[in-house]
Protein backbone atom coordinates (compact mmCIF):
# COMPACT_ATOMS: atom_id res chain seq x y z
CA UNK A 1 0.00 0.00 0.00
CA UNK A 2 1.37 3.15 -1.11
CA UNK A 3 1.04 6.44 1.28
CA UNK A 4 -1.30 8.02 -0.93
CA UNK A 5 -3.29 4.77 -0.82
CA UNK A 6 -3.29 4.90 3.03
CA UNK A 7 -4.13 8.91 2.74
CA UNK A 8 -6.77 8.45 0.06
CA UNK A 9 -8.52 5.84 0.74
CA UNK A 10 -7.42 2.87 3.57
CA UNK A 11 -10.36 2.74 5.82
CA UNK A 12 -13.14 5.59 3.79
CA UNK A 13 -16.05 3.14 3.29
CA UNK A 14 -17.59 5.71 1.67
CA UNK A 15 -20.80 3.87 0.65
CA UNK A 16 -21.48 3.18 4.06
CA UNK A 17 -21.65 7.26 4.42
CA UNK A 18 -23.16 8.70 0.99
CA UNK A 19 -20.12 8.77 -1.04
CA UNK A 20 -18.73 11.98 1.43
CA UNK A 21 -15.16 12.86 0.39
CA UNK A 22 -13.95 13.77 3.77
CA UNK A 23 -14.37 11.01 6.72
CA UNK A 24 -18.09 12.01 8.50
CA UNK A 25 -17.94 12.75 12.35
CA UNK A 26 -19.92 10.08 13.99
CA UNK A 27 -20.63 12.27 17.30
CA UNK A 28 -22.17 9.83 19.01
CA UNK A 29 -21.44 7.93 22.65
CA UNK A 30 -23.49 4.86 21.91
CA UNK A 31 -24.59 2.75 19.05
CA UNK A 32 -27.63 0.99 19.21
CA UNK A 33 -28.23 -3.26 18.06
CA UNK A 34 -31.26 -4.40 16.45
CA UNK A 35 -31.29 -8.14 18.25
CA UNK A 36 -29.42 -9.73 20.83
CA UNK A 37 -27.15 -11.50 18.80
CA UNK A 38 -25.38 -9.05 17.20
CA UNK A 39 -25.77 -7.06 21.20
CA UNK A 40 -23.89 -10.74 22.61
CA UNK A 41 -21.41 -10.24 19.53
CA UNK A 42 -20.00 -7.28 20.03
CA UNK A 43 -19.45 -7.81 23.81
CA UNK A 44 -17.42 -10.54 22.98
CA UNK A 45 -15.21 -8.34 21.10
CA UNK A 46 -15.24 -4.47 21.84
CA UNK A 47 -12.64 -3.80 20.20
CA UNK A 48 -13.73 -4.68 17.08
CA UNK A 49 -17.52 -3.39 16.96
CA UNK A 50 -19.46 -0.38 17.51
CA UNK A 51 -20.89 -0.42 21.74
CA UNK A 52 -20.00 3.13 23.18
CA UNK A 53 -17.36 5.45 22.32
CA UNK A 54 -14.99 4.95 25.36
CA UNK A 55 -14.06 1.72 23.36
CA UNK A 56 -14.72 2.60 19.68
CA UNK A 57 -16.33 4.96 17.42
CA UNK A 58 -16.31 4.95 13.45
CA UNK A 59 -14.48 8.14 12.93
CA UNK A 60 -11.37 7.44 15.53
CA UNK A 61 -11.32 3.98 13.74
CA UNK A 62 -10.62 5.44 10.49
CA UNK A 63 -7.96 7.45 11.96
CA UNK A 64 -6.33 4.41 13.54
CA UNK A 65 -6.34 2.19 11.20
CA UNK A 66 -4.39 4.98 8.72
CA UNK A 67 -1.84 5.60 11.22
CA UNK A 68 -1.36 1.68 11.84
CA UNK A 69 -0.59 1.26 8.00
CA UNK A 70 1.64 4.91 8.35
CA UNK A 71 3.66 3.01 11.34
CA UNK A 72 3.52 -0.40 9.89
CA UNK A 73 2.15 -2.03 12.83
CA UNK A 74 -1.09 -4.00 13.01
CA UNK A 75 -3.19 -1.75 15.17
CA UNK A 76 -3.05 1.42 17.16
CA UNK A 77 -5.09 2.71 19.40
CA UNK A 78 -5.34 6.65 20.09
CA UNK A 79 -5.76 9.04 23.19
CA UNK A 80 -6.64 11.91 24.30
CA UNK A 81 -2.25 13.43 24.84
CA UNK A 82 0.37 11.75 23.98
CA UNK A 83 1.26 11.70 27.86
CA UNK A 84 -2.01 9.26 27.52
CA UNK A 85 -0.66 7.51 25.35
CA UNK A 86 2.75 7.03 26.69
CA UNK A 87 1.56 5.67 30.30
CA UNK A 88 -0.81 3.42 28.84
CA UNK A 89 2.19 2.06 27.01
CA UNK A 90 4.67 1.66 29.94
CA UNK A 91 1.67 0.74 32.36
CA UNK A 92 0.60 -2.00 30.54
CA UNK A 93 4.23 -3.96 30.46
CA UNK A 94 4.83 -2.93 34.26
CA UNK A 95 3.77 -4.80 37.88
CA UNK A 96 4.83 -4.15 41.50
CA UNK A 97 8.39 -4.61 41.76
CA UNK A 98 9.62 -4.38 37.59
CA UNK A 99 12.40 -1.96 36.57
CA UNK A 100 12.35 0.03 33.43
CA UNK A 101 15.48 1.24 31.51
CA UNK A 102 15.13 4.83 29.88
CA UNK A 103 16.95 7.00 27.69
CA UNK A 104 18.56 9.86 29.54
CA UNK A 105 16.49 12.85 28.53
CA UNK A 106 13.32 11.82 27.34
CA UNK A 107 10.27 14.50 27.15
CA UNK A 108 9.86 16.23 30.16
CA UNK A 109 6.08 14.31 31.30
CA UNK A 110 8.00 10.65 29.98
CA UNK A 111 10.20 11.45 32.86
CA UNK A 112 7.93 12.84 35.02
CA UNK A 113 6.10 9.60 34.73
CA UNK A 114 9.29 7.10 34.73
CA UNK A 115 10.94 8.79 38.01
CA UNK A 116 7.73 10.76 39.90
CA UNK A 117 4.74 8.53 39.14
CA UNK A 118 5.67 4.81 38.88
CA UNK A 119 8.04 4.55 42.22
CA UNK A 120 4.76 4.80 43.75
CA UNK A 121 3.85 1.37 42.65
CA UNK A 122 7.14 -0.17 43.11
CA UNK A 123 8.79 0.08 39.87
CA UNK A 124 12.03 1.75 39.50
CA UNK A 125 13.66 3.15 36.87
CA UNK A 126 16.98 3.59 35.45
CA UNK A 127 18.35 6.31 32.94
CA UNK A 128 20.92 6.00 30.96
CA UNK A 129 23.23 7.91 28.28
CA UNK A 130 21.55 5.96 24.94
CA UNK A 131 23.73 6.99 22.80
CA UNK A 132 25.74 3.65 23.14
CA UNK A 133 23.66 0.63 23.63
CA UNK A 134 26.39 -1.16 26.08
CA UNK A 135 24.77 1.36 28.37
CA UNK A 136 22.15 -0.14 28.11
CA UNK A 137 22.52 -3.51 28.27
CA UNK A 138 24.45 -2.61 31.18
CA UNK A 139 21.80 -1.02 33.11
CA UNK A 140 19.65 -4.00 32.43
CA UNK A 141 18.64 -5.82 35.33
CA UNK A 142 16.63 -9.67 35.82
CA UNK A 143 13.47 -7.53 36.68
CA UNK A 144 13.45 -5.09 33.87
CA UNK A 145 10.56 -5.66 31.76
CA UNK A 146 10.91 -2.01 29.79
CA UNK A 147 12.99 -0.07 27.57
CA UNK A 148 11.94 3.42 26.75
CA UNK A 149 13.70 4.62 23.84
CA UNK A 150 13.44 8.44 22.21
CA UNK A 151 14.93 8.78 19.09
CA UNK A 152 15.87 11.63 18.61
CA UNK A 153 14.84 13.18 21.56
CA UNK A 154 13.36 16.77 21.26
CA UNK A 155 16.38 19.10 22.22
CA UNK A 156 19.93 17.93 21.60
CA UNK A 157 18.75 14.64 19.42
CA UNK A 158 20.56 11.81 20.75
CA UNK A 159 19.69 9.14 18.98
CA UNK A 160 19.67 5.29 19.54
CA UNK A 161 20.38 2.45 17.44
CA UNK A 162 16.90 0.86 17.30
CA UNK A 163 17.73 -2.42 15.49
CA UNK A 164 20.56 -3.13 18.05
CA UNK A 165 18.10 -1.99 21.04
CA UNK A 166 15.56 -3.79 19.94
CA UNK A 167 17.56 -7.36 19.31
CA UNK A 168 19.02 -6.59 23.11
CA UNK A 169 15.92 -6.21 24.36
CA UNK A 170 13.62 -8.97 22.92
CA UNK A 171 17.08 -11.52 23.65
CA UNK A 172 16.17 -10.31 27.70
CA UNK A 173 12.88 -10.45 27.36
CA UNK A 174 12.17 -7.11 27.76
CA UNK A 175 9.67 -4.77 25.81
CA UNK A 176 10.50 -2.04 23.53
CA UNK A 177 8.64 1.37 23.61
CA UNK A 178 9.99 4.24 21.18
CA UNK A 179 9.04 7.88 21.04
CA UNK A 180 8.70 8.44 17.13
CA UNK A 181 7.26 12.30 17.80
CA UNK A 182 10.34 13.89 16.09
CA UNK A 183 10.49 12.07 12.72
CA UNK A 184 6.44 11.50 12.13
CA UNK A 185 6.10 7.78 10.25
CA UNK A 186 7.14 9.92 7.33
CA UNK A 187 10.08 9.43 8.14
CA UNK A 188 11.22 7.08 10.30
CA UNK A 189 9.36 3.38 11.29
CA UNK A 190 10.74 1.70 14.44
CA UNK A 191 8.59 -1.23 14.01
CA UNK A 192 10.85 -1.89 11.04
CA UNK A 193 13.54 -2.20 13.21
CA UNK A 194 11.75 -4.63 15.81
CA UNK A 195 10.48 -1.88 18.31
CA UNK A 196 7.51 -3.35 20.14
CA UNK A 197 5.04 -0.34 20.84
CA UNK A 198 5.51 3.06 18.84
CA UNK A 199 4.08 6.26 20.48
CA UNK A 200 3.29 9.55 19.36
CA UNK A 201 2.28 13.14 20.62
CA UNK A 202 0.16 13.25 17.99
CA UNK A 203 0.06 16.87 18.75
CA UNK A 204 2.81 17.60 16.99
CA UNK A 205 3.19 16.36 12.83
CA UNK A 206 0.43 14.13 13.00
CA UNK A 207 -2.54 16.87 13.55
CA UNK A 208 0.08 19.69 12.16
CA UNK A 209 -1.91 22.54 12.92
CA UNK A 210 -1.58 23.06 16.42
CA UNK A 211 -5.74 22.94 17.47
CA UNK A 212 -6.19 19.17 18.88
CA UNK A 213 -3.79 17.27 21.75
CA UNK A 214 -3.61 13.39 20.67
CA UNK A 215 -1.57 10.33 21.87
CA UNK A 216 -0.74 7.58 19.31
CA UNK A 217 0.60 4.31 20.18
CA UNK A 218 1.33 1.63 17.55
CA UNK A 219 1.76 -2.05 17.72
CA UNK A 220 0.73 -5.09 16.65
CA UNK A 221 -2.79 -6.48 17.06
CA UNK A 222 -2.06 -8.99 20.51
CA UNK A 223 -0.39 -5.83 21.70
CA UNK A 224 -3.04 -3.54 21.36
CA UNK A 225 -5.97 -5.71 22.56
CA UNK A 226 -4.72 -6.17 25.51
CA UNK A 227 -3.85 -2.19 25.99
CA UNK A 228 -7.15 -2.06 24.75
CA UNK A 229 -9.06 -3.94 27.45
CA UNK A 230 -6.96 -2.96 30.31
CA UNK A 231 -4.93 1.10 30.38
CA UNK A 232 -7.66 2.33 27.30
CA UNK A 233 -11.06 0.94 28.72
CA UNK A 234 -10.49 1.63 32.65
CA UNK A 235 -8.46 5.08 32.49
CA UNK A 236 -10.24 5.83 29.47
CA UNK A 237 -8.09 8.80 28.16
CA UNK A 238 -10.05 8.81 24.92
CA UNK A 239 -9.75 11.09 22.13
CA UNK A 240 -13.42 11.93 20.95
CA UNK A 241 -14.85 12.09 17.41
CA UNK A 242 -14.61 15.67 16.70
CA UNK A 243 -11.14 15.86 17.25
CA UNK A 244 -10.12 12.15 15.44
CA UNK A 245 -11.46 14.20 12.69
CA UNK A 246 -9.57 17.22 12.48
CA UNK A 247 -6.48 15.05 12.98
CA UNK A 248 -7.96 12.74 9.70
CA UNK A 249 -7.82 16.40 7.67
CA UNK A 250 -4.30 16.94 9.25
CA UNK A 251 -3.21 13.58 7.99
CA UNK A 252 -3.97 14.24 4.49
CA UNK A 253 -1.34 16.85 4.29
CA UNK A 254 1.52 15.53 6.27
CA UNK A 255 4.02 14.15 3.62
CA UNK A 256 3.93 17.25 2.23
CA UNK A 257 3.85 19.53 5.37
CA UNK A 258 6.85 17.89 6.68
CA UNK A 259 8.67 17.58 3.51
CA UNK A 260 8.33 21.95 3.75
CA UNK A 261 9.21 21.64 7.08
CA UNK A 262 12.68 19.73 6.49
CA UNK A 263 13.78 21.99 3.21
CA UNK A 264 12.89 25.08 5.31
CA UNK A 265 15.01 24.14 8.30
CA UNK A 266 17.87 23.27 6.24
CA UNK A 267 17.94 26.60 4.63
CA UNK A 268 18.28 28.77 7.32
CA UNK A 269 20.81 25.83 8.85
CA UNK A 270 22.95 26.81 6.02
CA UNK A 271 22.55 30.65 6.84
CA UNK A 272 23.16 30.10 10.28
CA UNK A 273 26.12 27.67 10.64
CA UNK A 274 28.63 30.51 9.28
CA UNK A 275 27.21 33.35 11.58
CA UNK A 276 29.70 34.64 13.99
CA UNK A 277 27.04 34.75 16.65
CA UNK A 278 26.46 30.92 16.43
CA UNK A 279 28.43 28.48 17.94
CA UNK A 280 27.08 25.57 17.82
CA UNK A 281 24.07 23.64 15.35
CA UNK A 282 22.08 20.18 16.29
CA UNK A 283 20.83 18.90 13.52
CA UNK A 284 20.69 14.82 12.65
CA UNK A 285 21.66 15.30 9.54
CA UNK A 286 24.34 17.92 9.95
CA UNK A 287 27.82 17.43 9.29
CA UNK A 288 28.87 18.34 12.63
CA UNK A 289 26.43 15.79 14.19
CA UNK A 290 28.24 13.44 16.38
CA UNK A 291 25.52 10.82 15.16
CA UNK A 292 24.95 11.65 12.08
CA UNK A 293 25.56 8.17 10.33
CA UNK A 294 23.27 6.48 12.55
CA UNK A 295 20.21 9.37 11.95
CA UNK A 296 20.90 8.67 8.12
CA UNK A 297 21.16 5.08 8.70
CA UNK A 298 17.68 4.71 10.86
CA UNK A 299 15.59 8.08 9.31
CA UNK A 300 14.72 8.91 6.09
CA UNK A 301 14.55 12.80 6.93
CA UNK A 302 14.70 15.03 10.35
CA UNK A 303 11.85 17.75 9.54
CA UNK A 304 11.34 21.43 10.93
CA UNK A 305 13.36 20.94 14.60
CA UNK A 306 16.78 21.98 15.19
CA UNK A 307 18.78 23.88 17.93
CA UNK A 308 21.68 26.37 18.13
CA UNK A 309 24.16 27.27 20.97
CA UNK A 310 24.56 31.01 20.52
CA UNK A 311 27.66 33.14 21.21
CA UNK A 312 26.60 35.65 23.30
CA UNK A 313 28.30 36.41 26.44
CA UNK A 314 25.41 37.52 28.90
CA UNK A 315 21.79 36.35 29.52
CA UNK A 316 20.31 39.68 29.55
CA UNK A 317 21.86 39.84 25.80
CA UNK A 318 20.35 35.62 25.07
CA UNK A 319 16.70 37.28 26.26
CA UNK A 320 16.75 40.76 24.33
CA UNK A 321 17.46 38.19 21.32
CA UNK A 322 14.33 36.13 22.47
CA UNK A 323 12.40 39.35 22.93
CA UNK A 324 13.44 40.72 19.52
CA UNK A 325 12.11 37.82 17.36
CA UNK A 326 8.76 38.84 15.82
CA UNK A 327 7.86 35.98 13.36
CA UNK A 328 9.04 32.87 15.10
CA UNK A 329 6.33 32.46 18.19
CA UNK A 330 7.61 31.93 21.93
CA UNK A 331 5.76 28.59 22.06
CA UNK A 332 6.71 25.30 23.13
CA UNK A 333 5.51 22.23 21.07
CA UNK A 334 5.98 22.27 16.88
CA UNK A 335 4.46 20.64 14.03
CA UNK A 336 2.13 23.46 13.28
CA UNK A 337 2.02 26.02 10.56
CA UNK A 338 3.64 28.95 12.91
CA UNK A 339 7.38 28.82 13.24
CA UNK A 340 8.27 28.74 17.24
CA UNK A 341 11.09 28.69 19.49
CA UNK A 342 11.72 27.49 22.85
CA UNK A 343 14.62 29.27 24.70
CA UNK A 344 16.35 27.45 27.27
CA UNK A 345 16.80 30.68 29.15
CA UNK A 346 13.14 30.64 29.95
CA UNK A 347 13.53 27.72 32.08
CA UNK A 348 16.83 29.76 34.00
CA UNK A 349 14.97 31.65 37.62
CA UNK A 350 11.27 29.63 37.51
CA UNK A 351 10.45 28.32 41.45
CA UNK A 352 10.31 25.20 42.21
CA UNK A 353 11.83 23.98 38.98
CA UNK A 354 14.99 22.20 38.68
CA UNK A 355 17.60 24.42 36.56
CA UNK A 356 17.71 22.80 32.86
CA UNK A 357 20.73 20.15 31.91
CA UNK A 358 21.50 22.92 28.97
CA UNK A 359 22.82 26.12 29.09
CA UNK A 360 20.76 29.57 28.72
CA UNK A 361 22.72 30.09 25.11
CA UNK A 362 20.51 27.28 23.66
CA UNK A 363 17.64 27.63 21.81
CA UNK A 364 15.59 25.05 19.87
CA UNK A 365 13.94 26.41 16.30
CA UNK A 366 10.71 25.06 15.01
CA UNK A 367 10.51 26.20 11.14
CA UNK A 368 6.71 25.89 9.99
CA UNK A 369 5.97 26.48 6.62
CA UNK A 370 6.01 30.28 6.61
CA UNK A 371 8.80 31.18 3.72
CA UNK A 372 12.04 30.40 4.44
CA UNK A 373 12.99 34.00 3.80
CA UNK A 374 11.02 35.57 6.04
CA UNK A 375 12.26 33.68 8.91
CA UNK A 376 15.83 34.05 8.49
CA UNK A 377 15.49 37.87 8.24
CA UNK A 378 13.76 37.66 11.25
CA UNK A 379 16.70 35.92 13.02
CA UNK A 380 19.31 38.31 11.37
CA UNK A 381 17.97 41.15 12.68
CA UNK A 382 17.67 39.64 16.39
CA UNK A 383 21.16 38.45 16.36
CA UNK A 384 22.49 41.78 15.69
CA UNK A 385 21.87 42.05 19.81
CA UNK A 386 23.71 38.91 20.81
C1 LIG B 1 4.81 16.78 23.20
C2 LIG B 1 5.51 15.48 23.42
C3 LIG B 1 4.95 14.47 24.20
C4 LIG B 1 3.66 14.66 24.95
O1 LIG B 1 2.58 14.68 24.10
P1 LIG B 1 1.23 15.49 24.44
O2 LIG B 1 0.44 15.28 23.20
O3 LIG B 1 1.63 16.90 24.68
O4 LIG B 1 0.65 14.86 25.65
C5 LIG B 1 5.60 13.27 24.26
N1 LIG B 1 6.78 13.06 23.64
C6 LIG B 1 7.35 14.01 22.90
C7 LIG B 1 8.65 13.72 22.23
C8 LIG B 1 6.75 15.26 22.78
O5 LIG B 1 7.35 16.21 22.07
Amino acid sequence: MTLSDILTHLGETREAYFSAVAPPIIQSSNFAFSDLASWRAAFADELSHHVYTRGNNPTTAILRQKLAALEGTEDCLVFASGAGAIAAAVLSNVQAGDHVVCQQHPYSWTSALLRKFLPRFGIGCTFVDGTQVANIAAAFRPNTRVLYLESPNTMTFECQDLAACADLARSRGVITIADNSYCSPIYQNPAAFGIDIVVHSGTKYLNGHSDVVVGVLCASRAMVRRIFESELMTLGGILGPHDAALVLRGLRTLPLRIACSDASARFLIEKLEHHPKVERIWYPFHTSFPQRELAMRQMRGCGGLFSVQFRTPSMERMEAFVHRLRRFLLAVSWGGYESLVVPMVGFYGIPGRDEPHLPWSFCRFYVGLEDPQWLWEDLEQAMEVL
